[in-house]
Order: structure tokens, then C-alpha cells, then sequence
């Protein structure tokens, strides 16, 4: 597959090129040319398929030919490796569990999935350093995605202080060739700590240098997979239903995901509707209803991780849909709610439902019960992470002492390996060049 710039200042790439870039020059997105469409017999074998053979068919188009097929199915075999349920919490409405991989929230899918293609495009003897900031659940994916991963040394930047404690434990304790580096300052000092060391000519010299970004089309693309995978599991359980065609309930920050479904949907998944659920940061909400995009400050909210102002992924929807308002409006509906309707549906769904969501996932929640009776579809809303990620909250509303996942025990465990630089640019320059050592804690 080649790849063009949304702005369309720049030239065209493969896939290889597009993982390694990461962002086109002209400071777009990177888009692909064509959009394939998947066959009847596909659509029709779908609920009896497993993950990796579902991810195979679905990425082969995007891939070819810088990864061979063997390539790509030993890719797909090692990133799905972790169970993503579809568990039905009332009549007519599901849940797609995003989060049993090893931290705990779906950015593992992506992570994994990049890091895989990066080793496989790393070139012999010259190791490839990834650099990138956090301001906590990508630092943990990302590091998570890559421990282990040969000739890759991952550097993460973050604020000192700026992230939880379970979030820091996740991408300070892994050691290997994992660098945890924390700033003496926020996270925006963090990304443009990161900006200035692509922009430096005397790094780019002596080493190679990549990004795991969001936008990034190795942690977008693979993010459709789970989009197919729900369909054939909703099948699955309702084999009898006449109407084939769901809504799907996207929580949503730099809408990465909900891109991805709605590419998903283009290459012929039966999505009749998607639904774009944010909290206060309500920037694409507003879109849909005036037709006029204004990025805005963000603010802060119990779905942190939502909490994003000018949403980096929302131009490839826009050239999804040629720009067009109109046409947008017709497939993705808009959805936002203040933390207090938050609080207290997860409190009800705990108690009537005896199902536990979080912050994000029960904003989905939320925007499924306001449309779903209009819609005359089934719901699935997407659980982006495990409820005690958000412990603190969680155990605020409820009232109880929510036990953390096992796979998020191991990291408290271990102790902590991080740098401490100043915000700095030569500080961080020196860390990249094997200069200053972590100090254990
Ligand atoms: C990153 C994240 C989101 C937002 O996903 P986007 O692809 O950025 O829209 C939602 N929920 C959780 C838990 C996340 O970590």
C-alpha cells in the first residue's frame, strides 16, 4: 500500500516509510490510497475466525510489500495474543473488553503491533532508539509493546510528578531496553523535549531516531481488528437476528480509534452508526452539530485520558469523508457528559447490572443509552480500560477497595530505573547518547 499526506505537500510513501517517518513532512497524516474491500465469504466466516486471523485478512492490504505474508502472520500471532471479550451487560447492549492486555488499556493493540513492524523494518547493526512522551497511559503501552523487542532501545520522557503511580510503575520497573526519563516539568515541556531531538542534526547523525506517536499508521491500522472481531462475536450470539447492522460507541480523545473503526466500516464492516462519545473536551461533538472545527485548551476530567483539546487523528476522518460535513454527520453521531453523569452511572451499571465500567468506557455507555432507542440497532461500546486503572475514582463512587489486575500487581513490585534531567535539550541529548545512568529507587 502507498501512502499520501492529508495536506498533500508531500510525497508519497510505503508502509515501511510511513512506520519509520511516523508524520509526513508537510506535517499531515498519513493516509492510504485506496481503500480495500472485503469479500461477502469473508464477512460470512467472520464469527468463527480467531483474532490473529482475523487481523491477517483485515492488515495484509495495508502491509504488502514491505512485509511478506509469513512476516505479517508471525506479527499477528504475537500481538493477539490476549482475550477481547464481547460481554452483554443489558438487552441489546454490549461491552468489547479492550482491556486484558499487559497494562490494561486497548493502546496495548497498537503498541505491540508497532513494535513488531519496527523490528522487522530495524535495520541490521544499526539500532533503532524510539523517543516519546507521555503523559501516562501511552508511556506504559508503548514500553510495554517494545520490552524486549532487539536492536530498539525505547526512551520515555515524562513528567516528574505529572503521572499515577501505577501509571509510572508500568514503564519505570521494566529495565531491558526500556529508559524511563523524568523531566523536571509538564507534559508539554515533555513533547517538546521530544520535537527538538528530531529537528537536531547532530543526533541524526549518530543515531536513528523514530517515534511511536499515535498517529502513527502501525498504531492506528491495527486498531480496525478489534471493530471486526466485535461484529463477528455480536454475530455470534444473535445468530437469529434478521437486522445485521450495530452502533458502535467509541470513547473517544485523539480519535485514533474511532478512525479506525469508521476505516473499518469503509472496507465493508455493517456499522450502521458510530457514535462519538467524549466528556467536556467536546471539540468533535461541536463539529457535528455547526459544521465548524475549533480546537480549544483542554481541560481536565475523571476520563483523563480523553482529555485532549485538539484531537491529532481527527483529520483522517475528515478526508474519510472528503471533507464534507454532511456526509460525517450521516454515519457518526456526537455525544459528551460532565464527570457528575459519569460518577453516578457507574455507580447504577455497578448496582443494577452488577457490572463494573470505567471513566471512558462508561461515557460510551452513556451515549449508547441516549441514541439506542432512535437507532433500532444493537450497541456495542467499547471498555477502553480496566476499571482499577482508575482505582481512585472507582473506589471514591463506589465506596469499596477495588484489588488491581494481576498483570498490574507485578509492576509494584519491582523497583523503580529512571533518569531525572532538567527541562533541558542537552540533558536529554546526553541520555540518548548513553551518557547519564538511571538511578535505582
Ligand atoms: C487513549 C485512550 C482513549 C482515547 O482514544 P483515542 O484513540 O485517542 O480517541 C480512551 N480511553 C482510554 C482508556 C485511553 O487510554
Amino acid at each position: 500500500m502507498r501512502f499520501y499526506s492529508t495536506n498533500c505537500q508531500a510525497p508519497e510513501v510505503s508502509f515501511k516509510e510511513a512506520v519509520i517517518k511516523g508524520l509526513p513532512q508537510d506535517k499531515g497524516l498519513f493516509y492510504p490510497q485506496t481503500i480495500p474491500v472485503l469479500p461477502a465469504s469473508f464477512f460470512e466466516a467472520l464469527p468463527d475466525m480467531e483474532l490473529p486471523e482475523i487481523a491477517f485478512e483485515v492488515l495484509r492490504a495495508y502491509t504488502e510489500p514491505d512485509l511478506s505474508a509469513d512476516q505479517l502472520q508471525e506479527i499477528c500471532q504475537e500481538v493477539f495474543t490476549f482475550p477481547i471479550p464481547l460481554v452483554k451487560v443489558e438487552n441489546n447492549t454490549y461491552s468489547l473488553e479492550l482491556f486484558h492486555g499487559p497494562t490494561c488499556a486497548f493502546k496495548d493493540v497498537g503498541a505491540r503491533f508497532m513494535s513488531r513492524c519496527l523490528q522487522a523494518f530495524a535495520q541490521k547493526g544499526k539500532p533503532l532508539t524510539v523517543l516519546v512522551a507521555t503523559s501516562g497511559d501511552t508511556g506504559s503501552a508503548v514500553a510495554n509493546g517494545f520490552l524486549g523487542v532487539e536492536n530498539i532501545e525505547v526512551v520515555i520522557l515524562y513528567p516528574n510528578g505529572g503521572v499515577s503511580e501505577v501509571q509510572e510503575m508500568q514503564f519505570t520497573t521494566l529495565g531491558q531496553n526500556i529508559q524511563a526519563v523524568a523531566v523536571e516539568g509538564v507534559f508539554d515541556d515533555c513533547q517538546a523535549l521530544v520535537k527538538q531531538a528530531f529537528s537536531d542534526e547532530e543526533l541524526a547523525k549518530n543515531m536513528q531516531l523514530s517515534s511511536a506517536n499515535s498517529i502513527n499508521v502501525a498504531r492506528w491500522l491495527p486498531q480496525m481488528v478489534y471493530y471486526f472481531h466485535a461484529w463477528g462475536q455480536w454475530r455470534k450470539q444473535n445468530p437469529d437476528q434478521q437486522q445485521d447492522e450495530v452502533t458502535i460507541a467509541v470513547p473517544s480523545g485523539n480519535f485514533g480509534n474511532l478512525a479506525a473503526g469508521l476505516l473499518a466500516r469503509e472496507m465493508g464492516l455493517p456499522v450502521k452508526y458510530y457514535i462519538a462519545a467524549t466528556n467536556r473536551n467536546k471539540v468533535v461533538p461541536d463539529y457535528l452539530e455547526s459544521g465548524n472545527y475549533t480546537p480549544a485548551p483542554s481541560v481536565a476530567t475523571i476520563a483523563n485520558a480523553m482529555d485532549v483539546g485538539a484531537p491529532n487523528n481527527f483529520p483522517r476522518i475528515l478526508e474519510m469523508f472528503q471533507q464534507n460535513h454532511i456526509s460525517v454527520q450521516q454515519v457518526v453521531k456526537g455525544f459528551w457528559v460532565d464527570d457528575e453523569k459519569v460518577k453516578t452511572v457507574i455507580q447504577e451499571v455497578n448496582d443494577e447490572q452488577n457490572y463494573l465500567l470505567d471513566p471512558h468506557g462508561a461515557i460510551a455507555y452513556l451515549s449508547l443509552k441516549q441514541y439506542l432507542p432512535s437507532l433500532q440497532t444493537a450497541g456495542i461500546f467499547l471498555e477502553t480500560a480496566h476499571p482499577a486503572k482508575f482505582k481512585g475514582s472507582i473506589d471514591e463512587i463506589l465506596g469499596t477497595d477495588t484489588p488491581l489486575p494481576e498483570q498490574l500487581q507485578a509492576f509494584l513490585n519491582k523497583p523503580k530505573q529512571v533518569i531525572n534531567i532538567k527541562n533541558d535539550f542537552s540533558e536529554l541529548a546526553a541520555v540518548l547518547q548513553g551518557n547519564l545512568s538511571p538511578s535505582l529507587s
